[in-house]
């Protein structure tokens, strides 16, 4: 296995040898020239000790992601067939999946696949190849998942950003197998959900949300409930379907709204459903001041924060929301409120949901400390995979 070597500075060795899979471009000494981008190449230390391998990315400031801590282990169909094997193992653990149900197969890094992003929707794959070594390798994925799952075709859901980052375009498309119909629905417990994996926000579903979705229940007995930015709907009709007396979807996006209408008629929530097109800060202001009150507010905003830069005015926007969201709140109310902005540390959020707390001049204990599903894990080496942070709250 001889593959092109990447030496790095001395000192530079630590976070790779611990398990964090990225070698930056500022760690390296000495490099491979005109390597294709997804090659294989070995990882040494400044002494020569071999420490990993990983995918060459030539234009991306993360230059390697590593594949593997054995030297042993070659990059090729098998691997991918292995770690995929392993990830499956988890998900039927978690009595995930299966042909009516939908979850996270791969999550990247968290997976030891960094790149590679693979969600089912009943019998339909959906993946997201994200880095130079993902891409250098998604058709041996494609089949490797297809034969694994036995389901009915991978689409691709590669038309997203961070690509540009790797120099790669974006792409979507049908990839291998069947191409899935324009509306797959699954459960998710108890809930029916029509998912459009060819036009809906990451691969169709907010997967990473399934268990907090569920938390909701044991509040919303006869409660009015609030769902901000609500997507498809999966807070409200979680709400809708655990007794709420009165649910409001809100969000801006169109076409999210006519599947969250319709999510309801097929859930039998409808008839206690609001469905209400508009900006989310604008509205809170005007319900805040014609005082309407709510039991149950979710906030799960978009992510506010694309890089580091952008913190400062992202605690303002968090901060501000969450304010209005208090305002909003009924005596003895629960808030359940969200950042998914990996920058965004758990700390400093809970930080800002507390200033929020202080300037509408409310006591607030938290019941719960939300984070995403264990369909999505993340290496204990690294914590950037911790991304979806949530509180629930309930004002005394
Ligand atoms: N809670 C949802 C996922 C929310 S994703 C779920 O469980 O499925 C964030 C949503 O916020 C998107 O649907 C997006 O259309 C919406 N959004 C973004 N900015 C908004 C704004 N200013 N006002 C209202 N909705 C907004």
């Amino acid at each position: 296995m001889a593959n092109p070597e990447v030496t790095l500075k001395p000192g530079r060795e630590h976070t790779l040898r611990r398990g964090h899979p990225w070698v930056f471009a500022t760690s390296i000494a000495r490099e491979p020239q005109g390597l294709a981008p997804g090659a294989s190449v070995d990882v040494l230390d400044a002494t020569g000790a071999w420490l990993a391998r990983g995918a060459w990315s030539p234009a991306s400031q993360i230059r390697v992601r590593a594949w593997t801590w054995q030297r042993d282990e070659a990059i090729d169909a098998a691997f991918f067939r292995r770690r995929l094997a392993a990830a499956l193992r988890l998900r039927e653990t978690l009595g995930l999946g299966g042909h009516e149900g939908a979850c996270r197969v791969l999550n990247a890094e968290g997976d030891g696949l960094p790149g590679v992003v693979l969600d089912r929707y009943g019998p339909h794959l959906v993946a997201q190849f994200l880095s130079a070594g993902a891409e250098a390798f998604r058709e041996e994925i494609a089949r490797a998942a297809l034969e694994a799952t036995a389901c009915r075709g991978v689409y691709e859901r590669s038309d997203v950003e961070v690509r540009a980052k790797e120099g790669l375009p974006q792409r979507a498309g049908a990839l291998l197998g069947d191409e899935p119909p324009p509306e797959i629905t699954i459960r998710e417990g108890e809930l029916r959900l029509l998912v459009d994996v060819r036009n809906g926000h990451k691969t169709g579903l907010y997967l990473d949300q399934r268990d907090n979705r569920a938390a909701v229940a044991p509040f919303v007995r006869g409660a009015r409930v609030l769902n901000v930015f609500c997507y498809t709907g999966g807070f409200g009709l979680a709400a809708g379907v655990a007794g709420a007396s009165q649910v409001t979807q809100l969000d801006q996006s169109a076409p999210a709204l006519e599947l969250a209408r319709r999510n309801a008629e097929l859930n039998g929530t409808a008839a206690r459903t609001e469905h209400v097109q508009a900006d989310a800060f604008a509205k809170l202001r005007e319900w805040r001041d014609e005082g309407r009150r709510f039991d149950l507010i979710v906030l799960d905003p978009p992510k506010f924060v694309a890089s580091a830069a952008q913190l400062d005015s992202a605690r303002r926007g968090y901060k501000d929301i969450n304010l209005l969201g208090f305002k909003l709140l009924a005596p003895g109310g629960v808030l359940c409120t969200f950042s998914c902005s990996g920058h965004m540390q758990p700390e400093m959020f809970r930080e800002t949901v507390a200033e929020a707390a202080a300037d509408a001049r409310v006591q607030a204990q938290v019941l719960r400390q939300l984070g995403q599903a264990p369909d999505h894990p993340f290496g204990l080496h690294y914590p950037e995979g911790f991304y979806l942070k949530g509180l629930m709250l309930r004002v005394m």
